[in-house]
């Protein structure tokens, strides 16, 4: 089911909302045909001049679901009508593009402001603005200046937990003090933790709750997954994985930039076109990077938490999570970057043995059962690729330089031989790395995931499942491969309690 078409029985359409006709037309060209289920709640709502806070994932089109409706109310006469406060410069100026996107025709600009550049362009672009996009640091210092003086109407809050776990609370708070008390205030947020529903009790009028549920909020466009693997193993794992998917595009997340460095280093040493991406970098560098990847160039990202915010890429196929995110909502915010604008995504995590009870507590927060998968074996990905080097020579043409070639090699061997040999080079330029198994079979991670439940130790199963995984493929998945049937036998022998 994709998350903007026939997620509710209703076939609403946006022409629903009799907006302005300048706006529908902007998105006529967009090409939106259906609202999605924040949008289909949130611009009724706002339309009727209420404050919001509303709880919805990313890529659920929250910019629309607050830029529509208020700029349908807007008047377009030279002032500042609207304020919209956003966590880092890359969303304020997706935010800003999109809104620019909707409001063209509508003749309503919108100003960038955000830190590490020069003041006086932004100040003049502020002035003749409808619409600002700011981020906290630089907005409080604007304003607390008197650079600018704004009396907006409305005010968003969007990826309001980010601005919080980004430490912002006193600027956002700062920042009201300058607002106007009469005004239309909304909040957008992916989670609710405490802090944010104290915040809105601030700053917020009377507000409506719109909360798209669990299951709706986690796009289900998101195919997610895990492995089990030893600590050692995630490297070959990752690798592994890489080879197998073949992902067009993908952002891979480390806890640290540390880790950042080493698998870039590592990845790039396998030939994969890889770029890092975390905190520390240079704005400029960090955006020739973050280009680089959205034109091609680099195919897979290799990012922080930190780092990765915000970050809209549109196509990205994969999301591997190489360590587990500390939080549920860290893994929400990480796997939304795939998945974006109703396409297709997967998210894939490895986890050891001693990380299952997170994960599992990851699937109790989210919402969603996580599918376990046994990670491929050379052999097996040596067959897909097999496929995919039958599919590329039938669609190669042949060249001149070619039909002499193997006149050359005809003179000393017969036309099967030639062929053999040239398959062979073929594939052995596809190398696959690593050794054969990798990582935990179905049947050991069964048995893991009722141990880890049961409150058992998880040092018990270490020693069980190194004997029984291995070597042996088909140990990996059967039921009653003998390893697993001992270590049942043995659990129910000896029950532990703690
Ligand atoms: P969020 O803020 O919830 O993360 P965005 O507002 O950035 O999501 O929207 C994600 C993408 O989906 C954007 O590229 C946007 O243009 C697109 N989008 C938003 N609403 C719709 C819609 N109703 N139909 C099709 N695409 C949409
Ligand atoms: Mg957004």
């Amino acid at each position: 089911m994709k998350s903007y078409i026939n997620t509710k029985e209703t076939d609403m359409k946006f022409t629903d909302f009799n907006l302005k006709s300048t706006i529908q037309q902007a998105i006529d060209e967009a090409g939106f045909k259906e609202p999605s289920p924040v949008q289909k709640e949130a611009i009724p709502l706002i339309l009727e001049g209420n404050d919001i806070i509303a709880q919805a994932q990313t890529g659920t089109g929250k910019t629309a679901a607050f830029g529509l409706p208020i700029m349908d109310q807007m008047k377009a006469d030279g002032s500042v009508e609207g304020l919209v406060i956003v966590p880092t410069r890359e969303l304020a100026m997706q935010v800003s593009d999109e809104l620019y996107r909707f409001g063209k025709y509508a003749g309503l600009k919108t100003a960038t402001v955000y830190g590490g550049t020069a003041y006086a362009k932004q100040i003049e672009r502020v002035k003749q603005a409808s619409i600002v996009v700011a981020t906290p640091g630089r907005l409080q210092d604007l304003l607390m200046s008197g650079k600018i003086k704004i009396t907006p109407r409305f005010v968003v809050l969007d990826e309001a937990d980010e601005m919080l776990d980004m430490g912002f609370l006193d600027e956002i708070k700062n920042i009201f003090t300058f607002l106007p008390k009469e005004r239309q205030t909304l909040m957008f947020s992916a989670t609710m933790p405490k802090g944010i529903r104290k915040l809105a009790e601030q700053i917020l009028h009377k507000p409506k709750t719109i909360s798209i549920t669990k299951t709706e909020s986690t796009n289900t466009n998101i195919a997610q997954h895990y492995y089990v693997v030893q600590e050692r193993e995630r490297d070959d794992a990752l690798v592994r994985l890489i080879d197998f998917k073949n992902p067009a595009k993908s952002i891979i997340f480390c806890r640290m930039k540390k880790e950042v460095d080493r698998l870039v280093s590592h990845l790039t040493s396998q030939g994969f076109k890889v770029s890092g991406l975390h905190g520390d970098m240079e704005q400029k560098q960090r955006e020739v990077t973050i280009r680089g990847f959205k034109q091609g160039g680099i195919d897979i990202f290799v990012a922080t938490d930190v780092a990765a915010r915000g970050l809209d890429v549109n196509d990205v196929t994969h999301v591997f999570n190489y360590h587990i995110p500390f939080d549920s909502e860290s893994y929400v915010h990480r796997i939304g970057r795939t998945g974006r604008a109703g396409k297709t995504g997967e998210a894939i995590t490895l986890v050891t043995p001693a990380e299952l009870r997170t994960i599992k507590k990851i699937e109790k927060d989210v919402g969603t059962k996580l599918l376990t998968q046994v990670i491929p074996t050379r052999q097996e990905v040596q067959n897909s690729k097999s496929d995919e080097l039958i599919a590329a020579i039938a669609g190669t043409q042949i060249t001149e330089n070619a039909i002499n070639l193997v006149k050359t090699l005809q003179h000393d061997l017969d036309i099967v031989t030639i062929a053999h040999l040239l398959a062979s080079r073929l594939q052995e330029s596809q190398n696959i790395k690593g050794k054969e198994n990798i990582g935990l079979g179905l049947e050991e991670i069964e048995l893991l995931i009722e141990r880890t439940m049961r409150g058992r130790g998880n040092d018990r199963g270490r020693g069980g499942y190194r004997k029984s995984g291995g070597s042996n493929r088909n140990s990996r998945n059967r039921r009653n491969s003998q390893g697993g049937s001992r270590h049942r036998g043995r659990r129910n022998s000896k029950p532990r309690r703690d």
